[in-house]
């Protein structure tokens, strides 16, 4: 989708976003399909992997019943991301961190280009492709690069599966109870690119609407979540987001108005 003029940014927007402190971003998967990572849903081809649907391939159920063909299918998925790199909006929020001093990054991607940009802490709700966990003593482990990675795990020898949230499975212990509480406290929200139907994720801004919280959406369309924010912000998330920042370095000469583009 293209988008020929640049969001205008209301006044209350820029105030926030110049004097808050306690801030929240929560991405989805739109963050990371413009850095070009497949999302696997809607449909088409990528969604079925050697004849079992997305859903079925990523379920709880086959790690139980054929771990061999899960890795198979995540080790594909992280063959893909190799060469993939972080975009502009993963760059912005990843310079977030410094500029507001309690700065909480909570993502349902699990891809690591938040890390990759250089986000140092992030709540991976759904965890990561590149970690592994032992089924048994649930000990985690990094995966460096794409390939070799260990089949087993170095603590008990048991075998290990992808850190990732499957279909049937729950968040990781913690996570979500930390971001529910940073999402309580913060002053400024804003939801990145993600559709506003996966739950408990999409609980994030609901909780800091009720707390008081400014909440700014950023995504192509309208979304569940679109009537409870304070502010959406319609474009791509790489080219929405540096005008945010591009606020902080005018804040003596704006009015407030971003400056529509002429040419
Ligand atoms: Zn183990």
């Amino acid at each position: 989708m293209q988008f020929e003029t640049e969001p205008s940014i209301s006044d209350k927007l820029r105030r926030r976003f110049l004097n808050s402190k306690r801030v929240l971003v929560l991405t989805g998967a739109g963050v990371s399909a413009e850095s070009g990572v497949p999302t696997f849903r809607g449909g088409g081809n990528s969604a079925v992997w050697k004849g079992m649907p997305f859903e079925v391939i990523s379920s709880a159920q086959v790690v139980e019943q054929d771990l061999p063909a899960v890795w198979e299918w995540f080790d594909y998925r992280r063959d893909l991301l190799q060469v993939l790199n972080p975009n502009p909006a993963h760059n912005e929020i990843a310079t977030w961190q410094d500029r507001f001093s309690e700065f909480t990054l909570v993502t349902q991607n699990i891809d690591g280009l938040h890390h990759k940009a250089g986000s140092r802490e992030v709540i991976e709700l759904h965890g990561s492709l590149w970690r592994v966990r032992c089924v048994s003593c649930y000990a985690r482990f990094e995966i460096l690069s794409s390939r070799p990675r260990a089949d087993a795990c170095p603590d008990c020898g048991d075998p290990v599966r992808p850190d990732v949230v499957l279909f049937g499975e729950i968040l990781p212990a913690g996570a979500f109870e930390q971001a529910a509480a940073a999402a309580a406290n913060c002053e400024l929200c804003f939801v990145i690119g993600t559709s506003g139907l996966v739950y408990p994720a999409a609980g994030l801004p609901e909780i800091a609407h009720v707390a008081g919280a400014f909440v700014c959406e950023v995504n192509p369309e309208k979304t569940p979540l679109s009537a409870l924010c304070d502010e959406l912000l319609m474009g791509r998330a790489g080219e929405v987001l540096p005008l945010l920042s591009r606020l902080g370095s005018d804040s003596r000469t704006t009015t407030g108005r971003v400056a529509t583009r002429t040419s």
